[in-house]
Order: structure tokens, then C-alpha cells, then sequence
């Protein structure tokens, strides 16, 4: 059976960014991701679908609410990004414990009750896993391509695994997979490999994907995280910058060739 899926007004492409687990820098690389992409000339957004653990808010450190005319929420504009988060609406504090049905219902406000203002490229930061929040924008929203995030190590890998499958089977272009924390380099060069070497390479043979990309264990990386700005707005011309330019300019061309 053949489902029609929607298009979200406002947004022409949507890419969502997955992790089938969580902590593998799925939020960082989607945050610098999107901002690297809109160095190319196209108009981005990102909407932070990580319900149960929504990052947004704190890698663009905003503490502001939406404004909002009471029907229609207007997303927040940093770096030249359109940006929507579960976390500019409830207090960071409170422990968010959404069940399945209330999970669907703020993934329909997220879509259908955002005043996206002309947008080329959607990036969706997925919560982690294959559950109730994936399944449903990928049978609902037409996704132009999906990007897994994993680390070398076999824990991460497995689980990468299984959201590849779900999204096969869902229909969902994958664009291919970025394996984070690939390789840390010291003062003097030397490259060790503290998770592991070549884990996203068995994902890459066996489901014939395209790897997008070994990113480093980074500690400006981390750092700008903790200060809430990405790095691509901090600074563009560091090596990690230039590899999320290669991966954006990837990408455009996947979406547009
Ligand atoms: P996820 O969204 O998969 O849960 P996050 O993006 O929140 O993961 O990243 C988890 C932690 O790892 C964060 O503290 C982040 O700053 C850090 N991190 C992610 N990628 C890297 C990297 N390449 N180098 C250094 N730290 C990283």
C-alpha cells in the first residue's frame, strides 16, 4: 500500500539527522550541519524532534519563547536559521515523560502549526532510536534523505543497523553516514582510534551506502557546545568547519542533482 505523504508548508526539503543511540553527537552535528548549509546560499531551519532530550536550546543558547498568536508559532531566527524546539516551550527542567499519543500530537504541531518563512532545507534532529516519534514523521512527512550518525564502536553500529532497516523499509532515501568521534589527533599528530577503527564501514558494505564522513573527537567541538554557539558561526576555517562545509556541499548535491 502506497501512502501519499505531506509536505510541510514553507519548507521545500527535509533531511532528517538519526542516531539509533543516543550520545553520539547526533544534535551537534545536525546544529553545525544546518549552519554550514546556509553558507551555501540556501535558506535552512532546523526543527529539534529530540522530544525526549531536545539540545537546540542550549547548542544556539536561547532562552526565549516562540512568539505566537496563539494558533501559529513563529520559529526562532539565530545565524541566519530558522529554528524550533519542544525545549523553547516547556521549562528545561521538568522531566518530559510523553507518552506515544502526545508524542504524535507535538510532532503535528511542529509541522503543521510553524510559520516556516520560505525554507530550502529542513534539518530534523530525530529523537535517538527506531520508536513512536520516528516512525511516525517518516510514514507521515515526506523526508528527502536521511543521514545516520554513528560512532566506531559495535554498541552504536548494531543499533545504526536496525534505524537503516527501519528507514528501508519506510522508503526513505539514505543520503549516507557520518561516523563521529572517529579518531582523536594529539599535539604531535599521532592519530588513536579510543572507539574503535572502521565500525561505519561494515554499515557502508552491507547496505551500499556513501560515508559522508569520519569526524574527529574535537574538543572545540565539545566546547562549543557548552558555550552555545556552533562552531561554523564561531569559527569557519577551523579543520572540523571545513569538513561540515565538504558534507553540506555533499549534501546539496544529493538533494539537487
Ligand atoms: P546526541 O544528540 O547523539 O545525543 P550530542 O550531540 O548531544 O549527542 O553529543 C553528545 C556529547 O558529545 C556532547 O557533549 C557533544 O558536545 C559531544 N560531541 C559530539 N561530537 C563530538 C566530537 N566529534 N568531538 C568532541 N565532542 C563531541
Amino acid at each position: 500500500m502506497s501512502v501519499v505523504k505531506k509536505k510541510i508548508n514553507g519548507i521545500k526539503k527535509i533531511i532528517a539527522i538519526s542516531s539509533a543511540k543516543g550520545g553520539v553527537g547526533k544534535s551537534t552535528i545536525c546544529a553545525n550541519l544546518a549552519c554550514a548549509t546556509s553558507k551555501l546560499n540556501l535558506k535552512v531551519g532546523i526543527l529539534d524532534a529530540d522530544i525526549y532530550g531536545p539540545s537546540i536550546p542550549q547548542l544556539f543558547s536561547i532562552n526565549e519563547k516562540p512568539i505566537t498568536d496563539g494558533m501559529i508559532l513563529d520559529p526562532i531566527e539565530k545565524y541566519n536559521l530558522q529554528l524550533m524546539s519542544i525545549g523553547f516551550l516547556v521549562d528545561q527542567n521538568v522531566p518530559m515523560i510523553w507518552r506515544g499519543p502526545m508524542v504524535s500530537s507535538a510532532i503535528k504541531t511542529f509541522t503543521n502549526k510553524v510559520r516556516w518563512k520560505d525554507i530550502d532545507v529542513l534539518f530534523i534532529d530525530m529523537p535517538p532510536g527506531t520508536g513512536d516519534a520516528l516512525l511516525t514523521f517518516s510514514q507521515e512527512i515526506q523526508i528527502d534523505g536521511a543521514i545516520i550518525i554513528t560512532t566506531p564502536q559495535k554498541l552504536s553500529v548494531n543499533d545504526a543497523n536496525r534505524g537503516i532497516e527501519m528507514f528501508k523499509k519506510l522508503n526513505v532515501p539514505i543520503f549516507g553516514i557520518i561516523e563521529n568521534m572517529s579518531f582523536i589527533k594529539d599535539k604531535d599528530n599521532s592519530v588513536s582510534y579510543p572507539f574503535g577503527k572502521d565500525g561505519a564501514l561494515s554499515l557502508i558494505n552491507k547496505h551500499n551506502l556513501e560515508l559522508l564522513a569520519n569526524l574527529e573527537i574535537n574538543d572545540e567541538l565539545s566546547k562549543s557546545s557548552d558555550i552555545g554557539i556552533p562552531l561554523l558561526e564561531s569559527d569557519l576555517n577551523s579543520e572540523i568547519s571545513k569538513n561540515f562545509l565538504k558534507i553540506a556541499e555533499k549534501i546539496k548535491s544529493k538533494l539537487y542533482n
